[in-house]
């Protein structure tokens, strides 16, 4: 049999090979590989997206400024 330890990500026990011990504010704790690898490929996924919506609204928020600029040379407002 082997040892288990309480995951504090999982609230279960899991099996202590598949677990690391985590330095966390409340001391070290108990969690496992799996649960590691899913947050760090979710903070990579979401860093990415982030990334990706901060250069969208850059695009857009340059688009209109283009667009007020133009609208201002076409009337002759400066
Ligand atoms: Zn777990």
């Amino acid at each position: 049999m082997s040892e288990t330890a309480f995951c504090y990500h999982c609230r279960t026990h899991h099996p202590k090979e598949e677990m690391r011990l985590i330095d966390t504010k409340a001391g070290k704790r108990w969690r496992c590989i799996r649960s590691i690898e899913a947050t760090k490929k979710g903070r990579v996924e979401r860093e990415a997206y982030g990334r990706q919506v901060t250069a969208m609204n850059k695009a857009e928020a340059q688009r209109k400024a283009r667009l007020v600029l133009n609208g201002r040379a076409a009337t002759g407002i400066t």
